[in-house]
């Protein structure tokens, strides 16, 4: 029942709003790259559903 609980949830929420908004997303059909806030997208390019998603946050700084 500490503050510190209280912190690390706040933190956590932010952490998943990050992550909702900053989805990576090639296309492996036509090569198209974007960046979505929805995970379950189809390419604006060609239409097609065979994407690789990667989460923003998880590139390595530089
Ligand atoms: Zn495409």
């Amino acid at each position: 029942m500490s503050e510190q609980k209280l912190l690390i949830q706040q933190w956590w929420r932010k952490v998943e709003l990050a992550d909702r908004n900053n989805i990576f997303c090639h296309c492996r059909d036509c090569g198209e790259e974007w960046v979505d806030s929805q995970k379950d997208v189809a390419c604006a390019n060609c239409g097609s559903n065979n994407l690789e998603q990667i989460r923003c946050w998880q590139f390595p700084d530089g």
